[in-house]
């Protein structure tokens, strides 16, 4: 029978929330809507110490900006909730008694000063030590100690930990989906702790507790995850659930651009890129880390950019909806190999996406810009505006150095413009022209285009040279939009106004 597809995204609240970590949200969305499953948002939070305030919201906020949803989670219940595991605290600890009665973990009593002794030893030794097969007999645990002193430890309060009995002379295999079949020896592993002194499972334990109870289908996550992938199938063994164990998929690591290494959290802003979806700041140190929304790009880009950090179609097609990825997404075509994040493609996505937007979607959006610098200007015209520039624009802040000259005469001129252009005659003629424009009734494109154009003709003078210098007089510099909508935008007297400062201005 076919498996119901059931899909999490399980992020730990120690912070904002990492693109690549989006990324991993994101496939495992794709995935559950194309198999009509079900995703689910569970929020891993067992390591208290890490614990940062505000991540969690952080996480829910920045991923249903990017239209990211959850049929169940923290933040909209579910069956199997709930769904935060600091609120299944209750819930762990008898599986871990379940491996302690079935031989498959036991308590260790050794304090982290003995076990830092130890390890001085060996490193002093050049050797590593590991809590394993090989060491675990020498060490206090239930396992070296009589079992009326282990009732006795325990009863007289004494800190301990479980840690899981990884059996020797096994060959794990775990099949992934995008590695393959990897094969690992049981005695390179170590006895991971499973619960701590503190009463919380580790990772390890909830994580799988969990995938279980809450009949996950498929792990799709970060390769950081693979190494633990061979503990947790072990674990399933263990628990003997393994008919009803997930399959896993471990994605590619992001990389920095140049390729070497792993794109950090500090890599963004050092790069001139965020490495986060929203903005965040730092509770602690107040610090703010720059965010893909507060950057200008579209969500939609940011979707399409991670879609493909990883994951190709195997066609030419790059533009993508979500519901063409849906379409489209499939674990097989995921790479093995790690992938760059690439600047230039993630503006030409963004750029993409603007052009798609009407001329007024983006006047709204670019209106608070002018607001904010005190220019009034109308929703309507401002959307002519926008329509004609939008082709230059990688993002809607970009809209603001390609119309200033719609809100104010040019301070400066291109000097290259003046040197190539600017004759003997030409302050003559744009006088002329001038005073023609003041004559043009109604003040529209095409009339003022007309007349002007005439008047070069009849004059016999060089087309492009005349026209340059009008364009020079009116934005300062050699090229933008069509002249003659920005003529009409402006308006006469202003059109006037600038040529006649022009004039006066550039001297040669
Ligand atoms: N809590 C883990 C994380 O922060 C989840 C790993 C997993 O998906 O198993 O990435």
């Amino acid at each position: 029978m076919e498996r119901k597809v059931r899909v999490r995204f399980a992020p730990s609240p120690t912070g904002p929330l990492h693109i690549g970590g989006v990324r991993t949200a994101l496939y495992n969305y794709l995935f559950a809507r194309q198999h009509g499953g079900t995703m689910i948002l569970r929020i891993e939070d067992t390591d208290q110490g890490r614990f940062v305030p505000g991540a969690e919201e952080y996480i829910i906020d920045s991923l249903t900006w990017l239209g990211i949803n959850f049929d169940e989670g923290v933040h909209v219940g579910g069956p199997f909730g709930p769904y935060r595991q600091s609120d299944r605290k209750p819930l762990y600890r008898q599986y871990a008694d379940q491996l302690i009665n079935d031989g498959w973990a036991y308590y260790a009593f050794d304090t982290p000063e003995s076990l830092e002794e130890i390890r001085k030893v060996y490193e002093a030794d050049k050797k590593a030590f590991q809590y394993d097969c090989n060491t675990r007999g020498s060490l206090r645990n239930s396992l070296t100690l009589a079992a009326e002193e282990v009732q006795k430890l325990i009863n007289e309060g004494n800190p301990y930990v479980i840690r899981f009995k990884m059996p020797d002379n096994e060959e794990i295999v775990v099949n992934d989906h995008i590695r393959g079949r990897v094969v690992v020896h049981s005695n390179l592993l170590d006895d991971k702790v499973l619960f701590k002194s503190d009463g919380m499972p580790t990772y390890h334990l909830a994580n799988i507790v969990d995938d279980h109870l809450m009949e996950i289908s498929h792990v799709i996550r970060g390769e950081e995850w693979l190494p633990s992938a061979p503990l947790h199938v072990m674990l399933y063994k263990a628990f003997g659930w393994e008919a009803t164990m997930p399959e896993f998929a471990h994605l590619p690591l992001l990389l920095k651009p140049d390729g070497n290494g792993k794109l950090s959290k500090r890599d963004g802003d050092r790069l001139g890129f965020p490495v986060f979806p929203t903005q965040w700041q730092d509770p602690k140190t107040g610090e703010i880390s720059s965010g893909y929304r507060e950057s200008g790009y579209f969500p939609e880009a940011v979707i399409n950019i991670l879609a493909f950090l990883g994951w190709n179609p195997g066609t030419t097609q790059e533009m993508f909806t979500m519901e063409e990825l849906i379409q489209a997404f499939s674990i097989e075509r995921i790479s093995k190999s790690g992938a760059k994040f690439d600047l230039e493609k993630a503006k030409w996505f963004n750029q993409q996406y603007l052009r798609q937007h009407s001329g007024l979607d983006l006047a709204k959006a670019f209106m608070p810009y002018l607001t904010e610098k005190g220019i009034e200007i109308s929703e309507d015209k401002l959307a002519i505006i926008c329509d004609l520039v939008k082709e230059r624009a990688h993002f809607i802040k970009d809209i603001q150095s390609q119309t200033h000259f719609f809100f104010e005469a040019p301070i400066q001129y291109d000097e290259q413009v003046i040197k190539k252009r600017w004759k003997e005659d030409t302050a003559k003629h744009l006088d002329a022209i001038s005073a023609i424009l003041n004559t043009v009734e109604p003040f529209e494109t095409t009339l003022a285009h007309d007349k002007v154009i005439a008047y070069i003709q009849e004059n016999g003078l060089n087309m492009g040279q005349i026209m340059n210098c009008l364009r020079l007089v009116i934005v300062g510099a050699g090229i933008g939009p069509d002249l003659f909508t920005i003529i009409t935008l402006i308006g006469k007297e202003e059109a006037v106004k600038r040529i006649k400062k022009g004039i006066s201005e550039i001297k040669i």
